[in-house]
């Protein structure tokens, strides 16, 4: 059985401990044996990260941008092979494999551009003869935490501008991905960094996780993960004032209205809602429709949704891979209950199904006949699972997508500028998608939200130099 070690200190360290990757779409697959890392492992990280930090904080920015660069061709040129693997232990398909291994090349690309462009201001002071200089500096060093739905993408969208920026790194994947976590690691080991720069410690939230939120080695905290552990990383750092970057999740509307073109309504729908298996912080699980199209629109639905191929993620027939792992299934299950007892109408899926092999296959389910006030149109589920709800007009609409304690994504589909406008300026979400799914979305903007879906400063595009760098003003006379 592959065994994969954590990185630290510039090498490759073994732990008494070590979990096994099991492939979601078969359960007898185990990908390989990775080693936990211990709060030992961590301190040693973290004093490692420091140390280097010493010098990289002034590094040649050419030299940050041509690793950064470095590393983005080696994932771009085996894309597919990382790709595979991803889609292996987290189950999402290939094709979207396969994509989101391009992805995080092309971010690291982004940020090697980036890292050249770091530039400050200077100017007057309203002094005589005083010259005022504003300047980024990086923070230091970045605990980065990342959740198991996008194994390469979140951690490169976070180690990328760390590094660009200056930056040492402590990083700690999700528990059911280390492969794809390894895989980066191992890439970002060979691309000539300074011993200590960048460090992966693998291992269990609980431990590994905590180790880093409690640790006053650490400057800032890049996390995405539930809402409930950002909530607790606030709650452990706030004596600290630790910097804190928090990605939370979301309850993402979209909403049809009756002007809507039927096939995007239904494309966005449907792509939005299960592909990635709904695993996806920007899914959109509420549908809220205008009566006058809401028949036609759940006829077609229902047919699209009960159509999509669930089942093995290696396989290319394959549109749904199969649940991350049994206790989100569980979720999944129980959501499936609540919102039949509460009342909504499974229309459609929702069926644990079997394939040849045996994996966490579950059918996308639809629900109908949701209210506002149920918990499945409350509480983000993180699965296949949609719930449409019926309204008679789009003030309505807007209201309701808008009742929500997350505010990540939120969607329209209508032809029709003038509601198109009036939503992008009055959905409250970070993030508004007019005629396109909820999910999916570029590498080189800003990604975040509003309300309870984040905290701190937003990732990606040209704004993720402000979680990961400080500004210095200096007066020179
Ligand atoms: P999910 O429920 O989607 O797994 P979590 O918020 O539990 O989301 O996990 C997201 C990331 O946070 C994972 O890397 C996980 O190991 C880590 N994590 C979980 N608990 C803690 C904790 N107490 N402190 C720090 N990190 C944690």
């Amino acid at each position: 059985m592959p065994y994969f070690k954590n990185f630290i200190n510039g090498q490759w360290l073994d732990t008494n401990e070590t979990a096994s990757n099991i492939n979601p779409s078969d359960l007898t697959d185990v990908i390989g044996e990775y080693a936990q890392a211990s709060c030992d492992d961590v301190q040693l990280a973290l004093q490692s990260a420091r140390s280097a930090w010493q010098s990289w904080r002034l590094s040649s920015i050419q030299m940050r941008a041509d690793i950064l660069d470095h590393i983005g061709s080696e994932i771009l040129a085996r894309k597919d092979e990382l790709g595979t693997l991803l889609s292996r232990e987290e189950g999402k398909t290939k094709a979207e494999g396969i994509g989101e291994a391009a992805r995080a090349g092309y971010i690291f690309k982004f940020f090697a551009g980036e890292a050249i462009r770091m530039h400050g201001e200077s100017g007057a002071s309203v002094r005589p003869a005083i010259q005022v200089d504003v300047n980024r500096e990086p923070v230091g060093v970045i605990g980065i935490i990342t959740p198991w739905n996008f194994p390469i993408a979140i951690p490169a969208w976070k180690i990328a501008p760390a590094l660009a920026f200056g930056n040492c790194v402590v990083f700690k994947p999700a528990e059911l991905v280390p492969g794809s976590a390894w895989a980066l690691a191992e890439i970002i080991a060979r691309s000539g960094l300074p011993v200590g720069v960048f460090n992966l410690v693998m291992g269990q939230g609980a431990q590994v996780g905590q180790a880093l939120v409690d640790s006053d080695q650490v400057d800032a905290i890049s996390f995405t993960g539930s809402h409930a552990t950002g909530k607790r990383i606030a709650a452990a750092t706030s004596s600290r004032l630790t910097k804190l970057q928090l990605e939370m999740g979301g309850k993402n509307p979209l909403i049809i209205l009756d002007d809507a073109d039927l096939d995007s309504a239904l494309n966005c729908a449907v792509q939005g809602a299960f592909y990635s298996t709904g695993q996806r912080c920007t899914a959109s699980s509420r549908f809220i429709v205008t009566a006058g199209i809401h028949g036609r629109f759940i006829a077609a639905l229902r047919e699209r949704v009960a159509a999509l191929r669930v089942g093995h993620a290696l396989d290319d027939a394959t549109q749904i891979g199969p649940v991350v792992d049994q206790r989100q299934l569980n979720v999944d299950l129980d959501y499936l209950d609540i919102g039949k007892n509460e009342g909504a109408t499974l229309s459609v899926g929702g069926q644990l199904v079997e394939r040849a092999t045996r994996g966490y296959f579950l059918t996308p389910a639809l629900f109908e006949n949701a209210a506002p006030a149920m918990r499945i149109c409350r509480e983000e589920i993180f699965g296949p699972i949609a719930a449409v709800t019926c309204v008679a007009n789009y003030d309505e609409a807007l209201a309701m997508a808008n009742d929500t304690p997350f505010g990540l994504a939120s969607g329209i589909v209508t032809t029709s500028l003038k509601y198109a406008q009036h939503f992008r300026q009055n959905a409250q979400a970070g993030m508004v998608m007019v005629n396109c799914p909820t999910a999916g979305v570029d590498y080189h903007v800003p990604f975040g939200g509003i309300k309870g879906s984040s905290y701190g400063t937003r990732e990606q595009g040209n704004l993720a130099i402000e979680f990961y760098t400080r500004v210095k003003t200096a007066y020179i006379a």
